[in-house]
């Protein structure tokens, strides 16, 4: 068995893995990722694309905010739509503050090249990862690749392998409590070489389900529909997903769609999940691993860099200043944080989707809110407060 030595061992290279190693390396603290995928499939994934204020300047703090800056587009607010009627929800003028719409894709392709170039060993394509004697304080990281096996040694093992991974897993049941909430439909999600329909996004709600006009940059746009679970992504021609959309968004943001043949076509479940405590011995969890928020209000890749910025705090107190008091609250502050996000994304899933088990009140709780948000300034605020991003409270 061959050995390595790191300061933190981080597992999974998605967003979460890779900020926290960049941040620690700025800081002089060394890190080795490891990832059960290849680097192809990690950069193929196509997921997030708006980024809370905070979170841009998380990654500015990293010295990964180039590109986004050149090529992402800040926005000051988005559209409500509740059966073909429109609301815009002017988040600057309510809170100040902007969101910048910026893929996670190029995120990630950024992060990935800067970590390799700056010599960081991340271990792509590893097989059976999985973190060991976490409640010692030499715990570690084994895996095999090509037939051998590995251990990696190290002080901390962030666990930042997303809602499948094995992090999760290394916290005994008697210890690990879960919360969970699955939602009877999934989305359709669409990314096209066309510009997008609006210069921010349409969030609709409309009886025949949700939609979502959405972009990545002035020249690719990402729409979604929701469907049901049971339907493939077979089941929708391009031609078909074009037609529901435009039903969906209302004639005049319909009039001005421009469509054409899909470069990436999926179907996601959508989940409310949380897992505590966040910590368990020397094995700090971020992001999804931690917890799942449905897409409505794009809180997902947020929610993981303010884990990742929280527990970044706390390891360098623990490394530069000897002092342990951020690691050992590192679960509860998260958590405050992570029920309050849960609370939002759940809102607005459940005011803006068709659940197949709602009744005549349900629906009209659901136009009740829309109505409230547009005739209460109080709620509008609070709705934007919400989406630009709540504050860290350390
Ligand atoms: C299909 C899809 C669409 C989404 N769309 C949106 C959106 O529109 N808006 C939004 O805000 N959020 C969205 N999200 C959520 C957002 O993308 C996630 O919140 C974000 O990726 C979390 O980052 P992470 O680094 O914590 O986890 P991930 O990005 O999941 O990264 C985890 C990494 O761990 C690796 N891994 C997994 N298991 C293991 C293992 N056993 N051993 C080693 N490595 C492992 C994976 O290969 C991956 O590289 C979407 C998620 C999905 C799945």
């Amino acid at each position: 068995m061959k050995l390595k030595k790191t300061q933190v061992c981080i597992v999974g290279s998605g967003p979460s893995g890779l900020l926290l190693s960049q941040l620690l390396h700025n800081a002089g603290i060394s890190s080795i990722i490891v990832d059960r995928q290849s680097r192809e499939r990690i950069q193929a994934r196509v997921r997030a694309g708006v980024l809370e204020w905070g979170s841009v300047d998380a990654l500015d703090e990293a010295g990964v905010g180039r590109r986004m800056h050149r090529d992402g587009l800040p926005h000051d607010g988005f559209d409500l739509i509740f059966d073909d009627d429109l609301h815009r929800i002017d988040v600057k003028a309510l809170t100040g503050k902007q969101v910048m719409v910026y893929g996670q894709t190029e995120l990630t392709i950024e992060l990935i090249a800067r970590r390799l170039e700056q010599g960081c060993e991340i271990i792509f394509s590893a097989q059976d990862v999985q973190p060991i004697d976490v409640e010692s304080d030499r715990p570690k990281v084994r895996y095999t690749k090509i037939g051998e096996m590995v251990e990696i040694e190290c002080d901390y093992v962030a666990g930042c392998d997303g809602f499948h991974g094995a992090a999760r897993q290394a916290i005994p049941s008697r210890v690990l409590k879960t919360f969970e909430r699955i939602y009877p439909f999934g989305w359709l999600g669409v990314l096209v070489e066309q510009p997008p329909v609006s210069d921010e996004l349409i969030y609709a709600s409309h009886e025949r389900g949700f939609a979502l006009c959405s972009m990545r940059s002035q020249t690719r746009s990402r729409y979604y529909v929701q469907c049901p679970l049971s339907d493939t992504v077979e089941d929708w021609s391009d031609q078909r997903f074009w037609d529901e959309l435009a039903l969906r968004v209302g004639a005049d943001v319909a009039g001005k769609l421009r469509t054409g043949d899909s470069i990436e076509k999926s179907i996601a479940p959508l989940r409310s999940f949380v897992a505590e405590p966040m910590r368990y011995g020397n094995l700090f969890l971020a992001g999804d691993a931690a917890h799942i928020v449905p897409p409505t209000g794009a809180k997902g890749l947020n929610l993981a860099i303010s884990d990742i910025r929280i527990l970044w705090r706390a390891l360098i107190e623990h490394y530069k200043k000897a002092n342990d008091t951020w690691l050992d609250r590192y679960s509860e502050i998260c958590l405050k944080r992570v029920w309050k996000v849960e609370r939002f994304s759940w809102f607005m899933s459940t005011m803006l989707h068709q659940f197949p088990e709602f009744s005549g009140f349900e629906k009209r709780m659901q136009r009740a809110e829309f109505d409230h948000i547009v005739g209460s300034e109080t709620a509008s605020r609070s709705l934007a407060e919400n989406y630009v991003g709540l504050p860290l409270e350390m």
